[in-house]
């Protein structure tokens, strides 16, 4: 008899997957032990953190450049006094056995991370997290006398289950080919986890909090059973039905058919049916994503997120080395937008004493660090400048968080001031189109002014909806709440591509709503001829544009304006656009 269960997470790397379930075991707490051989105790404690180590750097030879700066990171907390040396001193002061010495130290360390309210912070907590973890399984290892502490790598076709996999685990296992699908109890769509899935194209759903209490006791039950998972809705079934299975079979066969068809026509401006050109960018994280985005069709990077040159080290990157990254994303891609830091808010590197206050996506984020630490913004923009010089297309530089008019002039005369101390010191600097993002409602409801000073636009829909909707996007109760089709979003993105076309001023929609697949059409509908999507998301954005006749588009969204709710805004689209997108929308939902 099936024992079906099903649970519910965060659809984190596309397609759908089944195989039989291997359940990484939630690593059991250290029996509380005490030694009389604290010498040779605080010894086999340290031989298992060399181990560790070891097993770490291996893990980063083969990484790519994202990962390896996370391991990188992982590697400097072996050598950490605080974790390493704390829980080295735990056993030899106090006798207690090594498994609890690391422990407790992880929970010393981990405490006031969890407790800070910036994402950026508890992040961090699960890193020294897994550092423990990593040494704890060679410490355990080592207890049972076999080789190695290392999770045993999955001998068969497997979809794995587990609490949280490290990057350095998660690497491993999908280096042997066998994985083909990824669950686990925490994360998000951005955690380590996730980024890895999706560059091996392996379908994943994070963040399924019921996960273990589903599991537990149930493991000899689950572990030889298939598992289902489907990265496109977040749904992870356990022993699924006949019918369900072949569904999913077939689903997962019909994605991986279609999603090879659709990258196979990337082109950077693809055509909707009645001849209106819109241009697909992309948006990346790393200097190393600009080959992947042009290799996707993109033409220009739209948005070239900066703030990961800031995170996981001491002191904020020097002019030259930033010069090297921007330089090395420019031989990649040749027009890059680059989005000068947006740090603060959920991510504010320790390296930084500031005080971001109880509120931190209303305090001192993005460009309102300029007053406080004005050495990092000069930096940034010097090294934007430089890398400009050798670029062979076009760079260009936006400033999130523009407030208005006055506030982006005030920017702007950052970038001449900064030109000119280049030029002082004899340095060749490059041209740049000078752009403000709109994202607080004060920008957009200005973006008449706005668009006449600056020489593009380009909307950040994640904060506009945040700051407009008033709902913190890092609180997953009012997640639901944050939906780009509320009217009121709506109008002014209408008062955006007015105020574009009024000043001849470019505009774009570079936040999540141009990769969600009801939304575009409005944006689109709405008069915004450029948008940036995610790398992986472009193959179906170019296909939407080449299914959507813009005429049925630009009625549909100005009906929208007058919408009661975002609900019922997507009602409408659904309704009125199902005979041009019903099929494509299926693929993916
Ligand atoms: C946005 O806010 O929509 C945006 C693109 O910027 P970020 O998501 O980095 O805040
Ligand atoms: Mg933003």
């Amino acid at each position: 008899m099936s024992q079906r269960a099903e649970v519910h997470g965060i659809a984190a790397s596309p397609g759908v997957a089944i195989a039989a379930a291997l359940v990484i075991p939630r690593p059991g707490r250290a029996r509380r032990r005490r030694t009389d051989h604290r010498e040779r105790e605080a010894q086999r404690l340290r031989d298992a953190i060399e181990e560790s180590r070891t097993e770490i750097e291996e893990a980063r030879a083969a990484a790519d450049e994202e990962l390896a700066l996370v391991l990188d990171a992982q590697l400097l907390m072996h050598r950490d006094e605080l974790l390493v040396e704390a829980a080295v001193r735990r056993v030899l002061d106090r006798g207690i056995g090594a498994e609890w010495a690391i422990e407790e130290t992880v929970d010393e360390l981990k405490a006031p991370l969890l407790a800070a309210p910036t994402r950026f912070f508890r992040e961090r907590a699960q890193d020294i997290e897994h550092v423990g973890q990593h040494i704890l399984r060679h410490l355990r290892g080592d207890d049972r006398s076999s080789d190695t502490g290392s999770l045993a790598l999955p001998g068969a076709t497997v979809v794995l289950l587990g609490e949280d996999l490290s990057p350095a685990d998660a690497l491993r296992m999908l280096s042997t080919g066998g994985v083909r699908g990824i669950v686990t109890e925490v994360g998000t769509h951005t955690s380590h986890t996730a980024l890895l899935a999706r560059a091996f194209d392996v379908p994943a759903v994070v963040g399924v909090p019921s996960l273990f209490a589903t599991l537990r006791g149930e493991r000899e039950r689950i572990e030889p059973a298939p598992v289902l998972v489907d990265g496109l809705s977040g749904v992870v079934v356990f022993d699924p039905h006949d019918d369900e299975r072949e569904a999913a079979e077939a689903r997962a066969t019909r994605y991986r058919r279609f999603a090879s068809v659709l990258r196979e026509r990337a082109e950077t401006t693809p055509t909707t049916p009645d001849g209106v050109e819109i241009d697909v960018q992309a948006n990346i994280e790393r200097p190393t994503e600009a080959s992947s985005a042009s290799a996707h069709g993109a033409r220009a990077v739209g948005l070239y997120r900066t703030e990961f040159l800031y995170l996981d080290r001491g002191a904020p990157p020097s002019e030259d080395e930033q010069a090297a990254h921007y330089r090395e994303a420019l031989e990649g891609c040749e027009h890059i937008t680059f989005r000068t830091f947006d740090l603060g808010g959920d991510k504010l590197p320790g390296q930084f004493a500031v005080r971001v206050g109880a509120n931190p996506a209303l305090g001192l984020r993005a460009t309102r660090l300029d007053g406080r630490l004005p050495a990092l913004l000069g930096t940034q923009v010097r090294a934007i400048l430089r890398a400009a010089a050798d670029a062979e297309g076009e760079a260009a530089l936006m400033f999130p968080m523009v407030s208005g008019p006055a506030h982006f002039r005030a920017l702007r005369a950052r970038v001449a001031e900064e030109r000119a101390n280049l030029e002082a010191r004899g340095v060749a600097c490059g041209s740049l189109r000078v752009g403000a993002m709109v994202e607080l409602p004060s920008a957009a409801l200005m973006a008449d002014a706005l668009a006449r000073e600056a020489d593009f636009l380009s909307v950040g829909t994640n904060d506009l909806v945040q700051y407009t909707l008033a709902v913190d996007r890092q609180n997953p109760d009012v997640a639901e709440l944050a939906d780009p089709l509320h009217p009121a979003v709506l109008r002014m993105l209408a008062n955006v591509t007015r105020a574009g076309d009024a000043a001849s001023t470019p505009v774009a929609i570079c936040g999540d709503m141009a990769a969600d697949w009801i939304a575009l059409p409005v944006a689109l509908g709405l008069g915004f001829r450029r948008i940036s999507v995610p790398v992986h998301a472009m193959p179906f954005a170019q296909e939407l544009v080449r299914r959507l006749p813009m005429t049925n588009a630009k009625t549909l969204a100005h009906a929208l304006l007058d919408a009661g709710s975002a609900g019922e805004a997507r009602a409408q689209v659904r309704g009125a656009l199902a005979g041009d997108l019903a099929d494509l929308w299926e693929e993916v939902e």
